[in-house]
């Protein structure tokens, strides 16, 4: 099956004469096609703060990934969505003097830096836990030692659909009740994901969801994304947060910043939805070719109907030759590009490591030590996937 072998060494590996392979290929509905929705928000002279494409976009959303239950909020990305619904939730759980002073948000420490960036804008201290080796999403015993350490010093618990996959909801909701504490999911990357029951992550949940829908996700647009909740009057505040604080008469009543969507990106975020079956299909088909042929890999474990993939993450064995950067290179050399999300992990990450407080995290360390991310996307074939699958096995020699 292997028939494109490469020599062994990879100081004399010649240029691959095919064509390159992106880890990433962002793939956003085609503006250039989009002409009549263009005109029509022309026409509408409404091109952001709330107008009528983005309230069908919000209610499309609901309907079809939500089962109709709930309500949710656009954002002009994920980033400001967790901001918004961090601030928001410590805000409405505590009155200022019973407030802990430094107050924590737990989350893992292999996640993307948005997270814990989000905190830190909120006056948290970000309080890194490690993961579970299998699913790499945190590890609740590792959730609950911090817990029973730092207590009602945790103002919010953040846990995170690490590369789509989705969270326990009883055990967040019984660790939160334990401390007081709020919660807010940062699901940027499990749009399209559907847990066991067949919807989204956070269907039916007060906390709020946050999502994206960066150019890179598979639900691309251009920057954007959305916070969901089953609370309407959270989903209402945020909206009001989102827009300066303000009432219905341009006062603030509340912090307040511009996390408004735009009309053409609320457009395209219909586009997607239309489009998103297929993608999805495709990126599973493909992310299942790589698990047959790669058995020598370690790949998430995780519990869902189906994951909504941005790449695919996979363990390299600890025994490979000249260790991860020696793929790496080798795959360069051949014209593919691989990634390593999440290395280094935040708590490796300079600006964390001075601004973070840190649990034990070995998991983190040999996960995070060991990751590769694997081309996966719209503009990739089957045969794309075995040439991929064929260097990383060359170089697993
Ligand atoms: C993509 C991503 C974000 C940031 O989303 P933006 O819309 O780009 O701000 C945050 N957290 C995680 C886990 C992500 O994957």
């Amino acid at each position: 099956m292997f028939t494109d072998s490469l020599p062994d060494s990879p100081a004399d590996l010649p240029v691959h004469p095919a064509s390159p392979i992106r880890l990433i290929q962002p793939n956003p509905p085609r503006l250039s096609t989009m002409t009549q929705d263009l005109e029509a928000i022309e026409a509408s002279g409404r091109f952001s703060n709330y107008g009528p494409v983005n309230t069908r976009l919000e209610q499309a959303l609901v309907q079809d990934l939500f089962g109709g239950n709930g309500a949710c909020v656009t954002v002009c990305n994920a980033t400001l969505g967790l901001i918004l619904a961090i601030r928001q939730s410590i805000d409405a759980s505590r009155m200022p003097a019973a407030r802990h002073a430094p107050a924590y948000a737990l989350m893992p420490a292999f996640t993307f830096a948005a997270t814990a960036h989000a905190a830190l804008w909120c006056g948290l201290t970000p309080l890194l836990c490690d993961i579970d080796p299998k699913s790499w999403i945190a590890c609740p015993e590792a959730e609950r030692a911090l817990v029973e350490r730092y207590g009602e010093a945790i103002a919010v618990i953040v846990p995170c659909t690490t590369f789509g996959c989705p969270i326990d909801r009883p055990h967040y909701e019984r660790l939160a009740a334990s401390i007081g504490a709020a919660i807010v999911v940062d699901a940027a990357a499990a749009v399209g994901t559907r847990d066991m029951d067949g919807l989204s992550v956070g269907t039916g949940w007060r906390a709020p969801s946050v999502f994206s829908m960066h150019a890179t996700k598979p639900f691309a647009t251009l920057e954007g994304g959305f916070v969901y909740s089953a609370d309407l009057d959270c989903i209402e505040g945020l909206r009001a947060m989102a827009n300066f604080g303000f009432d219905g008469a341009r006062s603030a009543i509340m912090p307040g910043l511009n996390a408004k969507m735009n009309e053409v990106t609320a457009a395209m975020g219909l586009a997607r939805i239309e489009a998103m079956p297929e993608i999805l299909l495709h990126r599973e088909t493909l992310a299942q070719a790589y698990r047959a042929l790669l058995p020598e890999l370690a790949f998430q474990e995780c519990h869902a109907v189906s994951q909504a993939h941005v790449f695919l993450p996979a363990l390299l064995p600890r025994s490979v030759p000249g260790g991860r950067a020696a793929v790496l290179r080798r795959a360069a050399q051949a014209g593919i590009e691989l990634g390593t999300y999440y290395a280094p992990h935040l708590g490796d990450q300079p600006y964390f490591r001075e601004t973070c407080l840190r649990g034990d995290l070995p998991i983190t360390a040999d996960v995070s030590a060991r990751i590769v991310s694997l081309p996966l996307h719209e503009g990739l074939a089957l045969q794309d996937v075995r040439r991929v699958a064929n260097l990383i096995k060359e170089a697993c020699l």
